[in-house]
């Protein structure tokens, strides 16, 4: 059961009654009516890599574990309708790949996708690399088959584009953090596969100059702007320190910029499109430095830096993460004010910030100062939150961008959303989950 029983950032620990693996649908439902009558707690768990404790048990070891992993086909592929159907516990990756067989993109791309599962995706709306082209994981969706908290089973598999029979209960559940109930499969959105796609590297000296860049590359590129990633210096030394394998020599910055272009049809035309753009903003002095990727491999390499932040920060050691978004014309101001705020509070604490500035996203996450205590620094975490939430809630934007909430942030939730909002939110709860079985301790 280990496995099952901690959480990816080794923050949580807690214990279960067992762990089930249903590999069907109906095995689902005959769990879960099974558990409703003898009324114990039911976590669902995917790949188990929330970042906030979402799919971790309790420690009172008084819940099942509902495991997806073995309910993992991929039921059907409709090319001219542009979807994929497929069962809650297959692997992100797996999906992408069964897709691609197709001739066909399923955009949802994250640095976890070699052990997410696409129920676990949806129940956090999952965001990851690609929103700003082709939208979060709600967007993404069609359809949803789901388990209800009494066992019985929704079939809202349809493929439709255009539906309006009334309240579209599929968003419910996207997001939900398993709370009401648990996802057996979806129906999804394909696009065709881009036949061209053009990725560069940029030193540049601010956010405010990433948010301008991003601005310029719309208007240039218009939706064939796939991806527009920030890294701190900070938070590339991390990933040269902890996995440098045959990373590229990229020029020293305070702050990088990894874009991407994809579509049409000729490689060639995107890959000099990009490279105008890119002489113009060196020559204008936007930019201070440019690597524009030669071949799928420096690419991937280049993506490679962007992608292990996360593994690397978790090598370095105890980490308070931030994922926050704000409207994208503020994250400039963000990114200044609560580094300003921090530095006064906590003069040693390290600062590692990237993200996905294309959708106002920002991963403003802290690490202890290198010779620092991990007591001193876990116990400063309600103070490091205080500052940034309460700056972010100033600013309009989100104390949770992309993770959700999990355990991690439940108190937080409380604190920034209005009490009519909670109240909505519970009353839904109530009516899906009366006996309040389904992952308890989270989100709400
Ligand atoms: C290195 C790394 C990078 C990451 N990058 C991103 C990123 O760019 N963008 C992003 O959005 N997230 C990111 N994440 C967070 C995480 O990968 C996502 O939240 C992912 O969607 C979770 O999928 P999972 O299958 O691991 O779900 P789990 O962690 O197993 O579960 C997450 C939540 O969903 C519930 N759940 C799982 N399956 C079901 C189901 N079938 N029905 C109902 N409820 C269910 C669980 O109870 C839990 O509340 C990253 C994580 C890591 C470790």
């Amino acid at each position: 059961m280990a496995p099952h029983l901690g959480d990816w950032r080794g923050r949580y620990r807690g214990a279960a009654i067992a762990v089930v693996r249903p590999a069907s649908t109906a095995e689902v439902a005959a769990v879960v009516r099974a558990c409703a009558e003898a009324g114990v707690p039911m976590v669902p768990q995917g790949g188990n890599t929330s970042l906030c404790g979402a799919a971790t048990p309790g420690p009172d070891a008084l819940s099942v574990v509902i495991s997806l992993s073995r309910l993992k086909r991929v039921r059907a592929i409709d090319a001219a309708n542009n979807t994929i159907t497929a069962e809650a516990g297959c692997v992100l990756q797996t999906l992408q790949e069964a897709a691609a067989q197709a001739g066909r993109l399923f955009p949802l791309s994250l640095a976890a996708e070699g052990s997410c599962q696409i129920g676990g995706n949806l129940s956090t709306n999952a965001g990851g690399v690609q929103v700003l082209r082709y939208g979060n994981a709600r967007e993404l969706t069609l359809g949803l088959e789901v388990v209800l908290a009494s066992g019985e089973v929704w079939d809202g598999l349809r493929g439709l584009r255009k539906d309006n029979t009334g309240y579209d209960l599929k968003h419910l559940f996207i997001g939900a953090e398993g709370t009401l109930g648990i996802i057996t499969a979806a129906v999804l959105k394909l696009f065709p596969l881009p036949r061209a796609t053009a990725t560069a590297w940029l030193a540049i000296a601010s956010p405010a100059v990433a948010v301008r860049l991003l601005g310029d590359l719309q208007a240039s590129f218009g939706s064939l702007l796939t991806a527009c990633e920030l890294i701190s210096d900070l938070a590339l030394g991390l990933v040269r320190k902890h996995l440098p394998g045959s990373s590229p020599t990229l020029s020293p910055s305070s702050w990088h910029l990894l874009i991407e272009v994809s579509g049409g049809d000729d490689a060639q035309a995107g890959q000099q499109a990009l490279e105008a753009f890119l002489a113009e903003a060196l020559e204008n002095g936007t930019v201070n430095d440019a690597v524009l990727a030669q071949s799928n491999e420096q690419a991937r390499r280049l993506w490679a830096l962007r992608e292990n932040i996360g593994e690397a920060q978790k090598i370095e050691g105890l980490s308070i993460k931030h994922d926050v978004s704000v409207p994208i014309s503020r994250i400039a101001e963000f990114v200044e004010r609560a580094d300003r705020q921090l530095a006064q509070a906590f003069p040693d604490i390290r600062i590692v910030t990237f993200g996905h500035i294309g959708d106002g996203n920002l991963h403003y996450n802290q690490s202890k100062a290198e010779a620092g205590d991990n007591a001193a620094f876990i116990a400063a975490q309600s103070a490091v939150n205080r500052i940034v939430h309460d700056l972010v809630h100033q600013l309009g934007g989100s104390i949770s961008a992309e993770h959700g909430i999990g355990q991690l942030k439940r108190e937080e939730l409380l604190r920034y959303k209005s009490p009519v909002e909670i109240e909505m939110m519970r009353a839904i709860k109530r009516t899906f989950d009366p006996q309040g079985l389904m992952n308890p301790g989270k989100l709400l």
